[in-house]
Parts: C-alpha cells; structure tokens; sequence
C-alpha cells in the first residue's frame, strides 16, 4: 500500500485486512463525510479492492445527489445502486405506517439505507468469490459530529454480517476529522461538495427528523412542492415529521398553501 494520508483512522489489523486482498466498500450519502472518505481511501486502498455504495432515496433526497457521487468517484471505482426492493419511496412508508420516523424509531436509515445497502453488499461479495467473504464496511462518521457519534468505536467486527462465509468489519477511516478538515480535503483534491452546502449544513434527506427549523425553512423554500407534500401528509395522518410534534408550517413559518419561495435551479421537482 502507497503510504497514508494522517487523517485516515488506520488501526493495524485493519491494514493488514487490506492487504490480505479485503473488499473496501464505501456507504456514501453525498454528503461532504462521505465525499472526503471516498478521497482519502482512494488514496491507500487499491483501487481494485474498492466499492462505493449508495441507497438512493428519490424523491426525499436533494437533487442531483446520485449525479454528484459518480461526478467525485475517483476512476475505476464501481458505484452500486441499493435501493429498496419494494420501490416505494421514504413518504409512501410514511403514509402506510400513519407516522414519521422517531429520534429512537428510526426506521427510516435501517429500512432505506442500511438494509438494501447490505444486501448489495452480499450480493457484491458472491459475485466477486476473490474477496473471500472479507469485507471492510467504511462509514463516514465522526467524532465531533455529536456525543453519541463521539461514543462510536471506529473499527469493530460487523456481527450480523460475518455469518455464512463471511468476515465483515465496520471502519470510520475519518472518525478524528473535524467538519473543517473535511471541506480541506475536499476542496485540496480539486472537488467542490454537493450544491446544497450553499445553502444548509448538511445534506440528509431534504426534509430529515434530524432538522433545525431555520433548516426546515430553507428546504421549503428550496422545494415548495415536495413540503407541501410532507405538511398535507402531517395533516392526514396525524402525525409531525418534528420529534417536538410542531407541524411543518408553524416550525418553518411557511404556510400550506404558499406557492412562493425561490426555485433552485437544480431541483427538477421544485415546482
Ligand atoms: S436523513 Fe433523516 S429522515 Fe432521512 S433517512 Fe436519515 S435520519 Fe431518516
């Protein structure tokens, strides 16, 4: 291996993992983490060792996402697709379950993301026997993106994954970057992050659980007719995508029925 950057967390068994020939899958949003993980790793793992996966979530994620990570991929680097089998998107589940996603429910990363993604996983791994069911599963989480993220142990055993042949680690190569290194990384490769950083701190889904209300605000003001969407869906179903169970509409001051706000020219679905 050419020699590593400072920033990657590299424990030794996990070098030597890499070594022994391991597939490095790398589950990436889009986001700004993922986008510098994908930089870094290119870097130190060859690149025929090498995925990059990602659970599209159509119409609730930002436009243009699944466009910007083939644009960033370093070349000769697969992207993998997982989208849920069922086809159906994030609001369709939510209308069936009559409920959002909770702070402790969330259902919505294991049902749309960590799920398909696993099972493209699998799949990857039986068509490629030269891995050997070794598997290195990066994530790109940090420690100062919150206290329960700072409690995250970056190289464990996958548990639920290593059965049937297979030996499954879980890596955060980028566990001791701060949000600054990350934009350094991006920006000193010559990359630009995903549009949205222009206008919000992070890019999750447009409307996330997760969401302040200034954030909230700008998505709706970014795409009036997909928050239309999530605050009739509020309404019929009883229920806040807010864990503080505001509506939409008194969180963001925005009302139901505006048509205003400015389009993004990147969002095809805006109006
Ligand atoms: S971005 Fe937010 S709403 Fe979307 S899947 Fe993740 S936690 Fe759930």
């Amino acid at each position: 291996m050419p020699a590593e950057p400072a920033d990657i967390h590299l424990p030794p068994a996990c070098r030597e993992t890499i070594r022994a020939g391991a597939l490095v899958a790398i589950n990436t949003s889009g986001g700004k983490d993922s986008q510098a993980m994908t930089i870094l790793l290119s870097r130190i793992v060859p690149r025929d060792q090498i995925v990059a996966v990602h659970a599209p979530l159509g119409e609730v994620e930002w436009p243009g996402t699944v466009e910007h990570i083939e644009a960033t991929l370093p070349a000769g680097v697969p992207l993998v697709l997982a989208p849920v089998a069922s086809g159906k998107s994030l609001l369709d589940r939510v209308e069936e379950r009559g409920m959002f996603p909770g702070v402790r429910q969330r259902w919505c990363t294991a049902e749309h993301k960590r799920g398909p993604i696993e099972r493209e996983l699998r799949r990857y791994l039986k068509i490629h026997p030269r891995f050997d069911g070794r598997l290195l599963n990066c994530l790109g989480i940090r420690r100062d993106e919150s206290a329960a993220r700072a409690g995250r142990v970056p190289w464990r055993r996958n548990e639920r994954m290593s059965v049937a042949g297979r030996e499954v680690f879980d890596w955060l190569p980028i566990f001791d970057l701060s949000t600054e290194d990350v934009f350094r990384v991006i920006r000193l490769a010559g990359q630009s992050p995903h549009w949205i950083y222009r206008h919000l701190s992070r890019c999750s889904c447009s409307f996330c659980i997760f969401s302040s209300p200034g954030d909230l605000r700008t998505a709706a003001e970014l795409r009036p007719a997909l928050y239309r969407r999530y605050a009739r869906t509020e309404r019929r179903i009883g229920h806040t995508l807010s864990p503080t169970r505001r509506p939409l509409p008194e969180l963001t001051g925005v009302p139901l029925a505006a048509g205003g706000g400015f389009e993004d020219p990147a969002d095809p679905i805006g109006a």
